[in-house]
């Protein structure tokens, strides 16, 4: 049995069919968005089947949902979250409205610290409830493919349990949710002095539970100043690939801290933050897509810029230079507390002189690459996922960005099967 959903007034995200393999936009691309005009769409088995213009043929046994007219995007998909944590932290947000910087906060027991030790202490089913109502709401403001990393944990029995409750997501929700492992994510306060002893016991003992429970789809390490050197990340990432986990790398946020370099030759599927980048860096993205992997996206987090008051990452520079640049959360209680790449669009236009188009194709098919994958979701075409979203408005594309903190999306479709809470 099929489900054809018709009268859509226009479907924006479609997979055309001069894109390229890896089914991205790079930039000057990315401000051109693939649309089809009074659409239907055939979904069987979760999958799309059909799209096409006017009403397709029926039978009688096909289910009909008539979507009035409406628009039709493809779910976005949030690239870099945090999601899974204890409490939110919002003491630290007064102490920080009060003039306290970043690095004071952490001093004083703030930080990911104070996530780490407060995520120690509960239980898994409780970390698991909390993520879960994050998850919801996250699907209604439009998000349907989530990666989700853990590093609240930092020694090896909490960094299992976070990995264990993104498990639990994965089989609790309808839509793809990928985790990453993230031990590299701060040093716990007891490795302060032997920062080397604990990638030891990342190497040693992490890693492998990790691998011999399956418990994640990629690496990921905080390569900046203070955090992990390149040497260090370069340390943990050789390792990882011999167990042939791909990587993802926190980097630039702090400065030219050579994490792009570092991302580049370990063939990383992104560099993540990027606020601090020059044209040299850029180079290094672009030239990597001329390689078997894939290349390595760009991927700005304007939450956290916002939130902390730091530079936001030059994706302006990033587009006109060529990249397929990629928006992401970073959802989490410390630096971005902000669920929806809806209201990261808006940042991302109004603070980053991004078009709204290419503010679309950062959320959907750009972000879909940098997890690898493109071809399921990301865009909406034949043999792809039947995720998407029902829009409230007309010219959605340019109403999302624009409508700040207005939740645009009506309707919600996963593998064609409407979402509720
Ligand atoms: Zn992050």
């Amino acid at each position: 049995m099929s489900t054809i959903f018709t009268n859509i007034s226009k479907i924006h995200g479609l997979m055309s069919p001069e894109r390229n393999k890896f089914n991205l936009k790079f930039g000057q691309e990315m401000s051109q968005v693939d649309c089809l005009s009074d659409a239907y769409i055939k979904v069987e088995n979760g999958r799309i089947l059909e799209i096409g213009s006017g009403m397709p043929e029926l039978k009688d046994e096909d289910q009909v949902i008539d979507l009035q007219g409406k628009e039709v995007l493809p779910g976005f998909v949030d690239s870099h979250t945090h999601l899974v944590f204890a409490a939110p932290r919002h003491e630290e947000f007064s102490l920080r409205i009060k003039g306290a910087s970043y690095e004071e906060i952490a001093e004083a027991g703030g930080g990911i610290l104070n996530s780490a030790a407060k995520l120690r202490l509960m239980s898994e089913d409780e970390l698991f409830d909390h993520a879960s109502e994050r998850v919801k709401s996250m699907i209604l403001h439009g998000t349907t493919c989530i990666e989700i990393k853990s590093g609240y944990g930092l020694s090896v029995d909490s960094e299992l349990k976070m990995l264990r409750v993104i498990k639990r997501l994965k089989e609790a929700f309808p839509i793809l949710i990928k985790a990453t492992f993230l031990g590299a994510h701060a040093f716990p306060k007891e490795f302060k002095q032997q920062p080397d002893a604990y990638i030891d016991l990342i190497l040693r003992d992490m890693l492998p539970a990790v691998i011999a429970d399956d418990l994640a789809d990629h690496i990921d390490v905080f390569c900046d100043r203070g955090f992990f050197t390149q040497e260090q990340t370069e340390r943990i990432l050789t390792q990882s690939q011999k167990y042939g986990l791909p990587s993802k790398i926190h980097g630039n946020e702090l400065g030219l801290t050579g994490g792009v370099q570092v991302a580049v030759k370990m063939e990383s599927w992104s560099v993540d933050h990027l606020e601090h980048c020059s044209e040299v860096e850029f180079e290094l993205m672009r030239d990597s897509f001329s390689h078997e992997y894939g290349g390595t996206m760009p991927v700005a987090l304007p939450g956290t810029s916002y939130f902390l008051g730091i530079p936001y990452a030059p994706t302006r520079k990033m587009i006109d230079f060529g990249l397929p640049v990629v928006l992401a959360t970073d959802f989490n209680p410390g630096s971005s507390p902000i669920h929806s790449l809806q209201n990261i669009a808006s940042l991302a236009c109004t603070q980053m002189k991004m078009l709204p188009e290419e503010v679309f194709h950062a959320i959907t098919c750009n972000a879909a690459h940098s997890l690898r994958l493109g071809n399921e979701v990301g865009s909406l075409g034949i043999g792809m996922r039947a995720d998407f979203l029902v829009m409230k408005t007309r010219d959605s594309i340019k109403t999302i960005p624009y409508f700040m903190g207005q939740n645009q999306v009506e309707r919600v479709f996963i593998e064609g099967q409407e979402f509720f809470a």
